[in-house]
């Protein structure tokens, strides 16, 4: 091009912007609440908390963190039986006039503890007591709905504080549907570059190299990963803050949530209870990495190998249920192009579920 003609184009102008949210103060290992207060004192948040936590979490750790802040907090516990419309409610009128909140539990009690935060502008400290799946980490929360659960973009923790011992003594299921939940980034990156490819999806390449490495680096040492081992909850936590960071790289969970999650989500609605989080994406990575051409039988045999289930059967579903929910899938959040939305039949879902959970 000559330069008369260079001349003659209209200048582009740059005018992206984006916003990362990122955790601040991310404490884990054995016997860390006591640094609790450092951490309050660090990130300036004030003086009055409400701390919400769950039936068996509240006297497992939730107790133990009140009492080590009582020096210079006032921490109000709230017991969060569940998560539902009614209890983010009350638990808001509860925060209001408080400077920040303290989620101290499972995957319920920080996702309502991240919504609560959300509504009312305050700031909130994850405290995990399982690692059982990315939410602790990230800005996702799932909320209930009438239809089900759905998941939202709330905002991440400002701080993620996890004790390994705690996280250790949790059943070991938890931890095996942490990692499934880690290993199906693999599918969730795929479907990305897929979306990219045929819909022209923006893609982070930060974010996926990030997602990706971290799902490398567990199913590497999948080994490591035993029942009740300090060791291998810090493996998974750390693993978890880094899927949950590669999602506030992207502003979104593309990263880590693909065509799997969305398996995962109608299995929520189809089967409620069954298979937890982690663990249904997991099975449903096996299925999605096949219909990639990938690798599937590694992805099983990682999931295996850490104690995650890899059939729906392991879970108590049926094979019937699986193929619903497979169908159903691509109608979850159907803006998130998928594999699962490159023309899935009937009968292509029953061979599926039939070649590749009974292998
Ligand atoms: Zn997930």
């Amino acid at each position: 091009m000559s330069a008369d003609a260079i001349k003659l184009l209209k200048p582009r102008v740059f005018d992206k912007s984006k916003w990362m949210q990122l955790p601040r103060d991310v404490v884990i290992g054995h016997d860390v609440f006591g640094q609790l207060p450092a951490v309050c004192n660090d990130l300036k948040l004030g003086r009055s908390a409400l701390l919400v936590s769950g039936r068996g979490t509240m006297g497992l750790a939730g107790e133990r963190v009140r009492a080590v802040l009582a020096e210079k907090y006032e921490v109000t516990p709230y017991l969060a039986g569940e998560i539902s419309a009614r209890v983010i409610k009350d638990a808001e009128k509860a925060a209001s006039g408080m400077d920040f909140l303290i989620g101290v539990g499972g995957g319920r009690v920080i996702d309502t503890a991240k919504i609560v935060s959300y509504n009312l502008d305050l700031q909130f400290i994850s405290v995990p007591t399982a690692a059982s799946h990315d939410g602790i980490a990230s800005a996702r929360a799932s909320v209930p709905m009438e239809e089900g659960h759905s998941s939202l973009e709330a905002q991440p923790p400002i701080a993620i504080v996890a004790d390994t011992g705690i996280i250790a003594s949790a059943p070991h299921r938890l931890l095996a549907a942490g990692c499934a939940d880690v290993i199906s980034n693999y599918t969730a990156i795929l479907d990305w570059e897929l979306a990219h490819r045929v819909k022209g999806e923006p893609m982070s390449e930060y974010a996926m190299a990030l997602s990706k490495m971290t799902a490398e680096i567990l199913v590497k040492n999948a080994n490591l990963i035993k029942p009740h081992q300090e060791q291998s909850a810090w493996f998974v936590i750390k693993a978890l803050v880094s899927s949950g960071v590669a999602m506030s790289i992207a502003g979104s969970s593309r990263p880590a949530s693909g065509g799997e999650h969305k398996f995962s989500h109608a299995l929520d609605r189809l089967a409620p209870g069954k298979a937890l989080h982690g663990e249904s994406c997991g099975i449903g990575t096996i299925i999605t990495m096949y219909l990639h051409g990938g690798d599937w039988r590694s992805i099983r045999s990682s999931l295996r190998s850490i104690g995650a289930p890899v059939t729906p059967a392991e879970v108590g579903i049926d094979d019937a249920t699986a193929v619903e929910a497979l169908l159903m899938a691509k109608d979850i959040r159907p803006e998130r192009f998928t594999i699962l939305d490159m023309g899935l039949t009937r009968e292509s879902a029953e061979t599926l579920v039939q070649m590749l959970y009974k292998e």
